[in-house]
């Protein structure tokens, strides 16, 4: 069993990245990815347990696109996170999320909501991301939970809202394959569900597919069984690899555990052999 999708504190988890891989062995993984939330400041720390521990450790991260107007995130797996060229772009994400993180930051304190001290809470290695702000929206009292502190503040239409420039899949596809990593859409079925739920993936997949896209999340701690057999026969029609991963958060997201997820998920040892063979070369 393996688990290409997890999160450290250095995104919006809550394990530190060196404690991830001992966890990955007390989960019974042979192979565990950390893929943080655009940013790779956890992997040198994470990689460096290799010897240590039994599982596979696998450097990886979790781009934030839009794709037709909703977010689309695209893991990018086996990644050089020490390729200068992608460090720096990725690196220019952060400078983008602070742009926004100051604009939501100024347009609640025009509605004189103050819940952050400085100009800007992103720290050296941190990404502060709506999920915090909400949760410090909601600690402050404006909410009753993030979900409601969320859409009314700081979700698209929300009332201290700022857009971002977002990255789009095809620059993602590009920035990762460049790094020597494979580009996989994380999660498809949620974005089905921000459709509305009636979304048909296969022409929008074949379109990313013909943008570079090398794999799909069909393994996913919140897939149907019926989500994952369709995902999988999509990767089988597009020659795409399936990937999976449960997303795990720690105390980020409580309940979702590494590798089973929510319970039921299992990603099968050889997923990570298909994946390899799409390696650029
Ligand atoms: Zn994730």
């Amino acid at each position: 069993m393996i688990d290409l999708h997890c999160h450290s504190r250095c995104s919006d988890g809550s394990d530190r990245p060196h404690d991830l891989p001992r966890l990955a062995d007390l989960a019974g993984l042979s192979a565990i990815a950390l893929t943080d939330h655009d940013t790779l400041s956890g992997l040198d720390d994470f990689l460096d347990q290799q010897n240590s521990v039994s599982a596979r450790l696998l450097p990886g991260i979790e781009l934030s696109c839009v794709f037709l107007g909703q977010d689309l995130h695209v893991l990018g797996l086996f990644v050089d996170h020490r390729d200068n060229l992608f460090r720096e772009r990725v690196e220019s994400l952060k400078l983008r999320r602070q742009r926004r993180n100051r604009q939501i930051f100024q347009n609640l304190r025009d509605m004189n909501i103050n819940i952050c001290q400085s100009d800007s809470p992103d720290g050296e290695d941190t990404i502060v991301t709506r999920s915090h702000i909400a949760e410090m929206l909601t600690n402050a009292g404006h909410g009753s939970t993030k979900k409601e502190a969320f859409q009314k503040y700081i979700g698209e239409g929300g009332l201290a809202y700022a857009p971002f420039e977002y990255l789009s899949p095809s620059e993602a596809f590009k920035w990762i394959k460049e790094a020597k990593g494979v580009p996989a859409v994380a999660h498809p079925g949620r974005f089905g569900h921000y459709m509305g739920g009636q979304f048909v993936w296969g022409p929008a997949m074949a379109d990313l597919r013909g943008m570079g896209l090398e794999g799909i999340e069909s393994y996913y701690s919140e897939h149907s069984a019926q989500e994952t057999a369709y995902f999988l026969d999509l990767c089988d029609s597009l020659g795409a690899a399936p990937t999976g991963g449960s997303d795990y958060h720690g105390n980020g997201k409580p309940g979702c555990k590494l590798g089973t997820g929510w319970g039921d998920l299992r990603v099968p040892d050889e997923v990570l052999d298909k994946l390899m063979e799409k390696l650029p070369r």
